[in-house]
């Protein structure tokens, strides 16, 4: 919508300017998603480690509005810290079911990546998007706090961008 500029004086224009913006609800719906990220923790070995620090004080992820969950029906984000095992797969698969839409994942590490060290392991996962679709791969062994910030980052970009497009980031 344009707006008709010779009915305003000027210092209504400069107020207008300052004061209103044009949106749609879906991007203002995904502006708002990003801003409040509510992970379900879900760490497995060593990455987790990393991951409750980025939550302790030093790093403090409630800063970001990424406040974590101990419930699955409270989640929006998983974040998958650590190896997962071919015995745990289907309890995170469950889990996941259990979050309600929409719902995003992050791999954080080698292990939860593609298996990581273990790799050759007859009872890894080699990367847990096998079992669950994975948004964001954050590489490192193990990623330190502020990778998994970054990673967050990077997934609050792809939901703003897929609440306006409306297209999937692939
Ligand atoms: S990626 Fe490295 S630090 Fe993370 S769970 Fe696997 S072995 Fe541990």
């Amino acid at each position: 919508m344009e707006l008709k500029t010779n009915e305003f004086t000027p210092e209504e224009m400069e107020e207008i300017k300052r004061n209103v913006f044009m949106s749609n609800l879906e991007s203002i719906k995904g502006w708002a998603r990003s801003k409040s990220l509510w992970p379900l923790s879900f760490g497995l070995a060593c990455c987790a480690i990393e991951m409750m620090a980025t939550g302790g004080a030093h790093y403090d992820f409630d800063r970001f509005g990424t406040i974590f969950r101990a419930s699955p029906r409270q989640s929006d984000v998983m974040i998958v810290a650590g190896t997962v095992t071919k015995k745990m797969a289907p309890i995170l698969r469950r889990l996941y079911d259990q979050m309600p839409e929409p719902k995003w994942v992050i791999a954080m590490g080698s292990c939860a990546t593609a298996g990581g060290p273990y790799v050759h392991s007859y009872s890894v996962v080699k990367g847990v998007d096998q079992v669950v679709p994975v948004d964001v791969y954050i590489p490192g062994c193990p990623p330190n706090p502020a990778a998994l910030i970054y990673g967050v980052n990077k997934l609050k970009e792809q939901i703003r961008y897929e609440a306006k497009t409306g297209k999937k980031v692939k």
